[in-house]
């Protein structure tokens, strides 16, 4: 069993609606502190001080419990090592995934020496609680949980969550909230990881603060829990231009309010299409929604590619037969996506 990420095309050109990317660009705050970096900040190894304060001010937490990574992916690998440490050859450590999902969660468990444990979602992409409580066992070292859920933009309740975290003493339970600013839901509000310090939560700026080339992540937990991943995430793991673009970022609240609307906009403009066209879809809190092409999915994605519009293919996810993936970003690409797709399946050329 291979567990490689897929890569997928990242064209420079065209209307790229297939990694949940934001469509709109970073905030011109942030662009502006780029502009600002200077040749000395090139030359010195950056310094976190502010972007981890800004960061921790962002998601209301004191800054003992921020760890900046190289992205979020970053962050999953560090996770991963720090679980499947001292993992034995003839009996290794598990992983448990909730299939379909992000792909670095079984990519990176496997290549810092765990065996993956999939266990699928159930009908209509419900969170399947008891299956995962019963994968649980004495080699469980990490349970890897997505809320809103990825690809099918599904939440799972804060209960849920808990009950597996007191279920798993032996685990860390990561709670992978890379679209929270969408869904407004996060466990960071409250005293939960006081409460339950096997809880670490993701966070990405790529997604809804559009810093996906920049790189930029957190893992967020107990001081306690953090410790040991701190050893592991290189000391310059962040660079200068993502450092800097933090602060400004979450200091342009309004061009981040207006994101979340497009993003609104765009979702309630696809359902429409989608119920228009006839075209089973699930309705998401992220900034994605997951819709099944009965017929040719791959010809529809083909058809649309050749059009310069990218959504993800999810065909292959198990239970995802016929499924595509697409960004719900600025409603004038999702115009134009929508206007694409009746295209391809009203047969035009
Ligand atoms: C995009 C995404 C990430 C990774 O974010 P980066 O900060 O770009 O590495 C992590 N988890 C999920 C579920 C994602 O969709």
């Amino acid at each position: 069993m291979s567990y490689d990420y897929e890569r997928v095309v990242t064209p420079a050109s065209g209307l790229r609606l297939h990694l949940n990317e934001n469509t709109a660009g970073c905030s011109p705050a942030v662009h502006a502190a780029l502009q600002r970096l200077t040749r000395l900040d090139a030359a010195f190894y950056p310094d976190y001080t502010a972007a981890i304060a800004a960061c921790a001010a962002r998601l209301g937490v004191p800054v003992d419990r921020v760890l900046l990574t190289n992205g979020l992916d970053d962050g999953i690998l560090a996770l991963s090592v720090a679980a499947m440490r001292g993992s034995p050859a003839d009996a290794p450590f598990e992983a448990i995934v909730i299939v379909p999902a992000f792909d670095m969660y079984a990519s990176c468990a496997d290549v810092a020496g765990g065996r993956v444990i999939e266990v699928p979602l159930g009908e209509g992409f419900s969170f399947p609680l008891d299956a995962v409580l019963e994968a649980v066992g004495p080699r469980t070292r990490i349970i890897w949980l997505t809320n809103p859920h990825n690809p099918t933009g599904q939440v799972m309740s804060r209960a849920e969550i808990e009950r597996i975290a007191e279920a798993a003493p032996q685990a860390t339970v990561v709670v992978d909230e890379a679209y929270a600013d969408f869904s407004g839901e996060t466990l960071l509000a409250d005293d939960t990881l006081d409460r339950l310090r096997n809880i670490v939560v993701g966070r990405t700026f790529a997604k809804a603060y559009g810093l996906a080339a920049l790189r930029a992540g957190a893992l967020v937990a107990h001081p306690a829990t953090l410790a040991p991943l701190r050893r592991i995430v290189l000391p310059y793991a962040v660079n200068a231009a993502a450092a800097a673009a933090l602060p400004a970022a979450f200091g342009d609240t309004a061009y981040f309010e207006w994101y979340l609307d497009q993003v609104r906009e765009s979702k309630e403009l696809l359902y429409a299409a989608f119920e228009r066209l006839g075209i089973r879809y699930w309705t998401s809190a992220t900034n994605f929604v997951l819709a099944r092409i009965d017929g040719d999915a791959r010809r529809v994605i083909d058809a649309l590619a050749a059009r310069g519009v990218y959504v993800r293919d999810k065909t292959r996810d198990p239970g995802c037969a016929g499924c595509i993936r697409i960004t719900a970003g600025v409603a004038g690409d999702t115009r134009a996506f929508i206007t694409a797709l009746e295209e391809v399946l009203c047969g035009a050329v």
